[in-house]
């Protein structure tokens, strides 16, 4: 749950205001999809939400705790083991193979139950990428990229995962896999928030939340 949410930039000695208070409820295994212009502060709500930055004023509330007053170890704890991040860029480490990107958020930690490497094999087969286990992201189409970054994001089994215009850089073949994908983690609980700019993506989603100038804009 997100209360009175507000987040300035500071630049230089000027404070820029970007959200002016936004109140948003995301239920247990909802899937959302945030829309509206660019520049309207979707991807500063979306760092906050993912605990990458923190706000001005106002409360973030994830899985029962307040991100606002947490220690940054534990804000580092909800960041590495309860939040999925997929980028429209998918933010691939370029050296590494699709396999060795899908364990890199395992490299710091981990929950040490699992059996790490059975899981990102089970993961790359899950996206249909078990053939391309040592390819690196080069040698990989986009829509392939995104699916190791899906993959990847899924590691530390969260429970939600985070998406900042997933399919923003994909064909509309490409794009309805990705979207498939989202689907089914949602049928299996997952909460699963996504920012975008196509209608078209509508049809996935439980409910549309529309930004307009850093307010909610759902008339
Ligand atoms: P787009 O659809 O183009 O991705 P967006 O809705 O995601 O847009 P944001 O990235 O949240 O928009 O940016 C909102 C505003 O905040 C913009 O005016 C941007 O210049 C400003 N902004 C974003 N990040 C920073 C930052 N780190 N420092 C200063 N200003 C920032
Ligand atoms: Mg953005």
């Amino acid at each position: 749950a997100i209360h009175g949410l507000k987040k300035s930039y500071n630049l230089g000695d000027m404070e820029v205001p970007i959200l002016h208070g936004i109140d948003l409820n995301v239920k247990k295994g909802e899937f959302i999809a945030i829309m509206g212009p660019s520049g309207s502060g979707k991807s500063t709500l979306m760092n906050m939400i993912g605990c990458l930055d923190r706000p001005t004023s106002g409360s973030v509330r994830l899985m029962g705790k307040d991100t606002s007053t947490i220690s940054d170890n534990e804000l580092a704890e909800l960041r590495g083991f309860e939040i999925g991040f997929v980028f429209q860029n998918f933010n691939l480490i370029s050296r590494l193979s699709a396999y060795e990107n899908v364990l890199f958020p395992t490299y710091s930690n981990s929950k040490n139950s699992m059996n790490i490497p059975q899981r990102a094999k089970d993961l790359l087969g899950l996206i249909g990428l078990d053939d391309r286990l040592h390819h690196k992201p080069t040698e990989l189409s986009g829509g392939q990229r995104q699916r190791v970054a899906i993959a990847r994001s899924l590691i530390n089994d969260p429970s939600l995962i985070l998406a900042d215009e997933p399919t923003g850089n994909l064909d509309s073949k490409a794009s309805e896999d990705i979207m498939n994908i989202f689907s089914d983690l949602h049928k299996k609980g997952r909460t699963i928030i996504m920012i975008t700019h196509d209608p078209e993506m509508e049809k996935y989603v439980d409910r549309v939340v529309l930004i307009k100038d850093g307010r909610i804009d759902n008339n």
